[in-house]
């Protein structure tokens, strides 16, 4: 089966029976944030698998960082992409790995399967669990693809049928060169940061399909995919902006006090600005999730901060005033 044949459970029958086996996994380092380029692997597998299996690559102690996994956790769970299975971490597989391992010599087309202490490398456990967890298509990066050839010949030596490899252009700065962790936009955490809504990372990252070139990181497009969902969460609730009274505790107090806040700051807010105005509300015990309804109708959305910042001081000032 192609990308092009199925290109996900959304796009063909739920019970379509090339599809009820596809079984694919994230396979992600615990360094921290996730790069972009590995967000749109993680985007792809999550829309093209039928069962979506996390994997934590943690057999490398050098790369490991304080708090690393977390933050991929926090990553998926903030761009809406649950697993099915997992996290499985490799840490926890050693046995497993030395079992494959003994039937093998110390190195399989001149690549090392252990590390010196003995312990296995990425190409080992990588394919032993790509066997062990029944994964029929591995989606990864274009960085990945000379590891093909091995991958293959290394599972079929454990006397497994390989799957299928699937290898995505990667995301490149504007002027062509390596987006490194630093760069702006690089990480999902920088995204985030820079308060673009997850629906908009999301919607770029479905946009750019399935590519088998490099494609170029185009901020512009990002920005303005988030300001249609600013937009959006924008879009007045009526259930929720016109109800008869304040509901929330604390509730009018807390919109009186964001009105004067809001109303002592000339024009538009940046984000410190906008923050500052919720830390002070914060401070006196105000309820931001009145804020949060009165101004978008929603329960949830982008960050509060953002929504201020979005929003002309006197639409903002005209929504409150309406509840009260
Ligand atoms: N941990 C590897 C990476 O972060 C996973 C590669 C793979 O998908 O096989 O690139």
């Amino acid at each position: 089966m192609t990308l092009a044949q199925a290109r996900g459970p959304h796009s063909a029958p739920l019970g379509d029976p090339r599809l009820r086996s596809v079984k694919v996994r994230f396979a992600a380092s615990p360094t921290g944030s996730l790069h972009i380029g590995k967000a749109l692997g993680a985007v792809v597998n999550r829309n093209f698998g039928r069962t979506f299996l996390l994997r934590i690559d943690d057999t490398d102690p050098a790369r490991d960082v304080e708090g690393g996994e977390q933050a991929v956790l926090e990553d998926l769970r903030w761009l809406g992409l649950g697993w099915d299975e997992g996290p499985v971490r490799q840490s926890d597989r050693g046995d497993r790995y030395r079992e494959a391992a003994a039937g093998l010599p110390e190195r399989f087309q001149g690549v090392r399967l252990r590390q010196p202490d003995g312990s296995a490398t990425y190409q080992l456990a990588s394919v032993v669990d790509d066997i062990d967890f029944g994964i029929t298509h591995v989606i990864r990066g274009s960085d990945h693809r000379p590891n093909e050839p091995l991958h293959r010949a290394l599972t079929e030596a454990l006397g497994a049928t390989a799957p299928e490899y699937i290898h995505l252009g990667l995301i490149l700065r504007p002027d062509g060169k390596q987006l490194s962790r630093r760069s702006e936009g690089a990480s999902v955490a920088s995204l985030r940061d820079a308060g673009i809504p997850p629906e908009a990372v999301r919607r770029y990252l479905e946009e750019l399909g399935t590519p088998r070139h490099d494609v170029h990181l185009d901020l512009a497009r990002i920005r303005s995919l988030a300001v249609e969902a600013l937009d959006e969460a924008r879009q007045p609730a009526a259930s929720i902006l016109e109800p008869p009274s304040v509901s929330l505790p604390g509730e009018r107090e807390t919109l009186e006090r964001f009105r004067e806040l809001r109303a002592g700051a000339n024009g538009a807010l940046d984000k410190e600005a906008a923050k500052a105005i919720l830390r002070e509300l914060k401070a006196v015990g105000g309820n931001l999730r009145a804020v949060r309804r009165r101004l978008t109708g929603r329960e949830s959305g982008p960050e509060l901060w953002s929504v201020l910042a979005a929003l002309p001081r006197e639409e903002t000032l005209r929504r409150i005033d309406a509840a009260l």
